[in-house]
């Protein structure tokens, strides 16, 4: 008998995955048709994910199935599976960000960071000076110390979407899912962010699954970028072994490389192709 470890599970598994909204009625759309991806688990590491395609596609479905929202859950067809689990609903071991980032509007940055430690403080056992010193050092890292005590109405955009990346961060789960995170930011913060995130990378080994309309933001973030096709959406491309970006990496020292720029047109073009339906 071989002593090999049994292969873990993938972290996430889409099965024949379809979604039909409003079935039956004149309203009918489907959003997802046959949708099949595997995203293996790499003990230590976590794969990033990022997901291009036309609008409309169904990218944001797929994203919220996997962190199964009630407004999408559960698929019409088919099985999307979570570390071998079929996913029932929302849990703990998986966080999503935003494009719009909802903040409790009473509360300090100091206690949105806190808040997810402090609804779990019952089973994770961590005492109230340990929690605001996690919630503490994870402002450190997006850069926030100076702003623990100001109200998220006094931030930037840029600041109040490093606030979502720390409170979900600092609540470590397994899956990062993040729906066009840095859209409503302007092109310099939008960089900011980027480079931001690789260089807490390495200490999250999370897989994120990331949707973006930026095809150099998704070669710039990515291990792995699946297209999309027109609405029903499925993998029509997938571009599996995208060089990783060193921890901290200057965005814009990256977009000048000719390995990015290359990289960057031969996803463009593979992306207008699957737009013109071709
Ligand atoms: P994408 O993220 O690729 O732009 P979405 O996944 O948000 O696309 O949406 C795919 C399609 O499904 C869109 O036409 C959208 O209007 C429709 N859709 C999304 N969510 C719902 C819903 N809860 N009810 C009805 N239709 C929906």
């Amino acid at each position: 008998m071989s002593d090999a470890p049994a292969p873990l599970p993938p972290v996430v598994e889409f099965r024949g995955v379809s979604k039909v909204f409003n079935p039956g009625t004149p309203r009918a759309f489907q959003a997802l048709e046959g949708l099949s991806a595997v995203v293996e688990d790499v003990p230590g590491m976590g794969e990033f994910v990022t997901i291009l395609g036309p609008s409309g596609c169904g990218k944001s479905t797929a994203l919220n199935l996997i962190a199964g929202f009630q407004e999408v859950h559960p698929p019409s067809a088919g099985q999307v599976l979570v570390r071998g689990e079929v996913v029932r609903g929302p849990g703990k071991d998986r966080a999503m960000i935003f494009q719009k980032y909802s903040s409790f509007p009473q509360m300090t940055v100091l206690q949105n960071v806190r808040i997810g430690l402090d609804f779990n403080a019952g089973e994770s056992g961590l005492s109230a000076p340990r929690r605001t010193d996690m919630a503490r050092e994870w402002l450190d890292k997006v850069g926030l110390r100076a702003h623990a005590d100001k109200y998220p109405h006094q931030l930037s955009g840029g600041q109040q979407q490093r606030v979502a990346i720390a409170r979900t961060l600092v609540l470590k789960p397994r899956i990062i899912l993040m729906d066009e995170p840095f859209s409503a930011l302007d092109e310099p913060t939008r960089m900011e962010m980027q480079q931001l995130i690789t260089a807490l990378w390495a200490e999250v080994e999370a897989t994120v699954v990331m949707v973006t309309h930026s095809i150099a933001e998704a070669v710039y973030l990515g291990d792995r970028i699946w297209i999309f096709s027109r609405a029903p959406g499925r993998i029509a491309k997938s571009f599996d072994r995208i060089p990783k970006t060193p921890s901290g990496a200057d965005p814009k020292a990256i977009l000048k490389s000719a390995g990015f720029r290359d990289l960057v047109e031969e996803i463009t073009t593979a992306f207008d192709a699957i737009q013109e339906g071709r």
